[in-house]
C-alpha cells in the first residue's frame, strides 16, 4: 500500500482575534496558508520529498508580506530586517540554519544550503550572507523586506517603551504583554513523504524592537525545528521560552522515549511545559502515520494541513 503523506504550515500564534479582523484580511492570510499546502501537496503527491516539501512551502509564505518571515519581516530597534530559519531533514538528521541576515529573499533556501553545502549547521549574520552569494542564493535589497505595516509596528512599540526588548523575564507577562502581540507571525512547515520520511522548516523575522542581534528559537534546531524518523516539528512563540524548554526535541524525546503519542507529546510542551514558565506559543507537527497536531497556547495561530486525499484545511482562530 502507498505510504500516507501528511503536510502542515503555520504563519505564527498569538493575538489573533477576528473582531480585529475584516473579512479580506483574513481571506489573504488563508489564501497564502492555501498556496503554500497546496504547493508543498504538490510536490508530496508526485513522490517528492518532505524536504523539498516544506521547503517550497515556507517560501510561499516568506513571500507573502501579511507574515514575519522574508518579505513582511518585523523590524529591529535600529529598523532593519534580521531574518531566521532552519531546516531539518528526518531522514538523516541533517540540518542547516541561518540567523541575522539581511539581504537573503528566502531564508529558509539559504538554511537548506547551509545543510547540503558548508558542512556547517548554523551561519550567521555577514558570514552567513557571504555564503549565500558565493552559492548563488538570490538576494534581494533590504527595503525588499519594508512593509509600511511592521514599520507602523516598530514606531508603536517604541513609543509605548523603547526598552520593551529588554526580555526580562522576571517583570512578568504583563508589562510585556503589548511585546507578545506584536512578536509573532513566523513560518513553518512539516511533512511526510511517501517514502515515511518526515522534515521541518521554520523562518521568521523574530520579534519587533529585537536589539544585539537577538536571535529567537526559529533557528535553533531542536528549539524551533527538528526532525526524525518519528515527528517532525515547527514551532511558534515567544522564542526564549522555546530556546528554554527545547521545545520541538522534546517533543521527540517524549515520543522515543517515554512512548507518547504525537497528541499527548506536543500537548504536554505546549499546554503544559510552555506556560508553567511563562511563555506561550504553538506549534505544528506531524508522524510517521501521518497524524498531525497543531496545539497552541495563544488565543490564534495561522495553520492548516493537507493529506493523503489533497483537502487543504486552513484555520485562524482557536475552536
Ligand atoms: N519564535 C519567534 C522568535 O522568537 C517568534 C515567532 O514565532 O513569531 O523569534
Amino acid at each position: 500500500m502507498r505510504q500516507k503523506i501528511a503536510l502542515a504550515v503555520h504563519g505564527g500564534a498569538g493575538t489573533i482575534v477576528k473582531s480585529t479582523m475584516t473579512a479580506a484580511l483574513e481571506e489573504a492570510y488563508k489564501s497564502a496558508l492555501k498556496e503554500a499546502l497546496q504547493k508543498g501537496h504538490a510536490i508530496l503527491k508526485d513522490g517528492g520529498s518532505a524536504l523539498d516539501a516544506v521547503e517550497i512551502a515556507v517560501r510561499v509564505l516568506e513571500d507573502c508580506p501579511l507574515y514575519n518571515a522574508g518579505k513582511g519581516a518585523v523590524f529591529t530597534a535600529d529598523g532593519r530586517n534580521e531574518l531566521d530559519a532552519s531546516i531539518m531533514n528526518g531522514k538523516d538528521l541533517s540540518a542547516g540554519a541561518i540567523a541575522e541576515v539581511t539581504n537573503i529573499k528566502n531564508p529558509v533556501s539559504a538554511a537548506r544550503a547551509v545543510m547540503e553545502k558548508s558542512g556547517h549547521i548554523f551561519l550567521v549574520g555577514r558570514g552567513a550572507e557571504e555564503f549565500a552569494r558565493l552559492y548563488g542564493l538570490e538576494t534581494a535589497e533590504p527595503d525588499y523586506f519594508f512593509t509600511e505595516e511592521r514599520w507602523m509596528a516598530l514606531q508603536r512599540v517604541r513609543d509605548e517603551d523603547p526598552t520593551k526588548t529588554e526580555l526580562d523575564h522576571g517583570s512578568g507577562k504583563s508589562t510585556l504583554k503589548k511585546l507578545k502581540e506584536e512578536k509573532f507571525g513566523t513560518v513553518g512547515a512539516v511533512a511526510l513523504d511517501v517514502r515515511g520520511n518526515m522534515a521541518a522548516a521554520t523562518s521568521t523575522g523574530g520579534m519587533t524592537n529585537k536589539k544585539w542581534g537577538r536571535v529567537g528559537d526559529s533557528s535553533i534546531i531542536g528549539a524551533g525545528t527538528y526532525a526524525n524518523d518519528l515527528c517532525a516539528i515547527s514551532c511558534t512563540g515567544w522564542g526564549e521560552y522555546f530556546i528554554r524548554l527545547c521545545i520541538a526535541k522534546s517533543v521527540a524525546d517524549l515520543m522515543e522515549y517515554k512512548g507518547y503519542t504525537l497528541a499527548k507529546a506536543t500537548h504536554e510542551m505546549i499546554l503544559k511545559k510552555l506556560p508553567e514558565l511563562g511563555g506561550d506559543g504553538g506549534l505544528i507537527a506531524v508522524d510517521k502515520a501521518g497524524n498531525i497536531a497543531m496545539p497552541f497556547s495563544t488565543e490564534g495561530m495561522y495553520r492548516g494541513f493537507v493529506k493523503s486525499n489533497g483537502k487543504v484545511v486552513v484555520d485562524i482562530y482557536r475552536k
